[in-house]
């Protein structure tokens, strides 16, 4: 490194982001993981090199956290959190056309499992609070940062773990900021950036059919197999009626108008189709879901077995999750009972706040075309657990991504990767939002 190095937000964002894909840090499932510590350890060792005294904890061997608290120069100010995973999905090598750990950049981009999901985000945040120890400059508000383990499974080990056990390093923080927002989503020329402001609960449902074990060889009217078959049948078949959540019908109407396209919130499964790409970000989230995902019935094909099982992936708007319940259990039919396996509630923040507008403005100063709208995630994130603690959840984890970006390079995709001239962006967004706001 030369002496300027690390001075400005963006110096050398691109060799943290492929300094932390090296580290496989991938989480297969509950309890299976590698990785979390030797990334974690590598962040601490950045953060403390810059003069910062992170916390290194350990919700189980190896699963492990990293929190440090920048202290700002008006204490009485609420307090900012930006939380990213560490964790990544796994990846098959044989699919990519570079190893999926080797954070090879290459072409204008980083490449590797993670890029997007989110090591870069984890770079991004490192390389400002990097630059704020070499310009000597600190936040007016608080700034908590958490790297976080297991975010791709349940964050037991990770966000939950430190919602419940450590709140305390999250006093003040009014709003969380992390993945799955703040990214460029062209538009026929329009760069869109959603900022996710709501996520859909989840509601996994398994439910038992309980009937007259007997012979094969001789029907019965009241077969485990065939109630539950057409109890997962109704579910699967259901037509969830449009609930226009705020932060959806504030996408639509603004995303819309930014698009020149009429929006009609009388029909608004017309208007997503007519907004094409941009609807799409819309589609999964107009409605409640209910997918059928697993069976389990019988032992032997001459057998009536007496129970069977089926799980169900639900997942709920912010404030439907009774409407959510009661239809499917309208829809299981006699001798057919549910039992909940996981219920988190759904969450949403404000979108017309002065947090929104800083996030928005930030992004503007980068690109004075960006069009900054709300937006509803179909599935979740770790926001929720940090909802616990009052912390107003918000996916902005600044990208800029040119207008050819492959979606299939994005998260959970083959060849995942992050152009370096979008993480030098995410650098100078976060850094001003950060600071100026
Ligand atoms: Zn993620």
């Amino acid at each position: 490194m030369n002496a300027e190095a690390g001075s400005r937000p963006d110096d050398s964002v691109e060799e943290l982001c492929a300094e932390l894909i090296r580290f496989d840090t991938t989480n297969r499932g509950p309890g299976d993981s590698e990785g979390e510590r030797e990334a974690a350890e590598y962040v601490a060792s950045i953060l403390t090199t810059a003069g910062y005294s992170p916390m290194v904890l350990e919700s189980a061997p190896r699963r492990t956290n990293v929190v440090v608290r920048i202290p700002g120069t008006e204490p009485n100010a609420e307090a900012v959190l930006v939380h990213a995973h560490l964790d990544v999905v796994p990846a098959d090598p044989s699919e990519w056309s570079v190893p999926p750990f080797s954070g090879e950049i290459r072409d204008g981009y980083v490449w590797g499992r993670g890029a997007t999901d989110m090591k870069d985000m984890c770079a991004t945040v490192l390389a400002v609070l990097r630059s704020w120890a070499a310009r000597g400059v600190r936040p007016r508000r608080d700034v908590v940062v958490a790297f976080v383990a297991d975010e791709e499974v349940h964050g037991d080990y990770g966000a939950s773990w430190l919602v419940d056990q450590h709140p305390e390093l999250f006093t003040g923080c009014a709003i969380g900021i992390s993945e799955s927002g703040g990214h460029t989503f062209d538009v026929d020329g329009v760069r869109l950036y959603p900022v996710a402001t709501a996520e859909r609960g989840t509601i996994q449902l398994r439910i038992t059919a309980h009937g007259r074990a007997g012979h094969g060889s001789r029907p019965n009217a009241d077969n485990a197999v065939v109630m539950l078959v057409n109890a997962v049948s109704r579910i699967a078949a259901h037509q969830w009626p449009v609930r226009l959540t705020p932060t959806v019908r504030a996408y639509l109407e603004r995303a819309g108008a930014a698009l020149g396209i009429p929006i009609d919130l009388a029909d608004v499964d017309a208007t997503i189709a007519r907004m094409g790409r941009a609807g799409d970000l819309a589609a999964g989230t107009v409605r409640n879901t209910a997918t059928p995902t697993m069976l389990d019935a019988g032992y032997k094909v001459n057998v009536i077995p007496g129970v069977a099982h089926a799980q169900i992936d639900g997942r709920a708007l912010p404030g439907s999750e009774q409407e959510f319940l009661d239809t499917i259990d309208s829809l299981l039919g006699d001798g057919v009972e549910r039992e909940i396996l996981d219920y988190t509630r759904a969450v949403s923040a404000p979108f017309d706040s002065p947090w929104f507008e800083a996030m928005a403005d930030a992004l503007r100063s980068e690109d004075p075309d960006a069009v900054v709208v709300p937006y509803c995630m179909g599935g979740g994130t770790d926001a929720k657990a940090f909802a616990r603690l009052g912390i107003a959840g918000y996916g902005f984890s600044p990208l800029r991504l040119p207008t050819d970006y492959p979606q299939r390079g994005m998260a959970h995709g083959v060849d995942e990767r992050v152009p370096v001239d979008g993480l030098k962006f995410g650098a100078r967004v976060l850094d001003r939002f950060l600071l100026e706001h």
